[in-house]
């Protein structure tokens, strides 16, 4: 027995340091991957309900690791938040893409790009005067810089991350609340917060075809961002019958796999240019 159980710490042990030793290896690569240019972004298309055409692309983060492969925003993004390094990276994100932006200006494609800020972005004292000078920098039109902000930014101090959403809505940015519905406290908030758009998150419109009460939801939250004067967006629209619902239920813009995937800026750049719509 004595022996067992030496044999079972000796294996814990060892798989415990192997966890900590990738924990350490994970973090020493994400503090390196910026100054390496080691990220990159892929642009998913977003598609408007009433003609097909192209409203805009989210930029979406991923990380080109060495030795690792393509890595998802799920698995560095929580993180980059613990060690305090998503400012910086999101700082990249924006000026990133702006420069697409205006690279896609000058070949006459005018699409607007949405990017995810983190709380600790909008709280973050320089975010204000950082956004104006991107848009100045690369001439944007700031309407066309969007910007997806989750309710999670509430938990915190509601009137200050309130008083920065109003001054990037001052700057003419386009604002989203993303994964509408999730947090407890969306329609309490809505009223309140000065932005544009809502984003329904993909979790409703999973359901929306086989749970007739999941679809009243989401039917009325729809009506309820209308009256308010906000569009709405529904993502993860990955078939035609979701498409066909949320047709009914006068959503007003599409994002999901039904459409495209995120792409490389190569693939994006073609897409945007192919014609297509009504
Ligand atoms: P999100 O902002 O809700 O982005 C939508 C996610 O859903 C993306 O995952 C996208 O690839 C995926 N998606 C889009 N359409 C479909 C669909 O039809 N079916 C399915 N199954 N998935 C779909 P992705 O790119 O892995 O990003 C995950 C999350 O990481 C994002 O969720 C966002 O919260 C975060 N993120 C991504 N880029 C950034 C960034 O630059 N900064 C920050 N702070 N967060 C980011
Ligand atoms: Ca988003
Ligand atoms: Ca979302
Ligand atoms: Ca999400």
């Amino acid at each position: 027995a004595k022996e067992q159980g030496r044999n079972r710490w000796s294996f814990y042990s060892h798989s415990l340091s192997k966890a900590a030793t990738e924990r350490l290896d994970l973090e020493h690569d994400l503090r390196a991957a910026l100054t390496a240019q080691q990220f990159e972004l892929y642009y998913q298309p977003k598609v408007a309900a009433s003609d097909g055409r192209i409203t805009g692309v989210e930029a979406l983060i991923r990380w080109n690791r060495p030795d690792h492969g393509l890595i998802p925003p799920d698995r560095f993004i929580p993180l980059a938040e613990q060690l305090g390094l998503i400012v910086e990276m999101g700082d990249w994100v924006i000026e990133q893409a702006c420069r697409q932006m205006a690279a896609w200006a000058s070949e006459g494609m005018l699409v607007s790009i949405a990017v995810n800020l983190s709380p600790a972005q909008l709280s973050h004292p320089s975010l204000i005067d950082r956004v104006a000078t991107l848009i100045k920098a690369y001439s944007i039109r700031p309407g066309m810089l969007h910007m997806e902000v989750t309710e999670s930014m509430m938990l915190n101090d509601p009137e200050e991350a309130i008083k920065h959403l109003q001054a990037l809505r001052d700057l003419g940015v386009t604002l989203s609340i993303d994964d509408f519905g999730t947090g407890y406290s969306s329609m309490a908030y809505l009223k309140r917060l000065p932005v544009n758009k809502i984003k329904l998150d993909r979790s409703f419109i999973q359901q929306i075809a086989s749970d007739p009460r999941e679809a009243d939801l989401c039917a009325g939250i729809i009506a309820l961002a209308h009256k308010l004067g906000l569009g709405v967006v529904a993502e993860g629209v990955e078939t035609q019958e979701q498409q066909q619902i949320l047709t009914g239920m006068e959503c007003d813009v599409f994002q999901g796999y039904l459409f495209s995937k995120p792409m490389q800026v190569a693939a994006a750049t073609e897409y945007l240019s192919a014609p297509r719509g009504a």
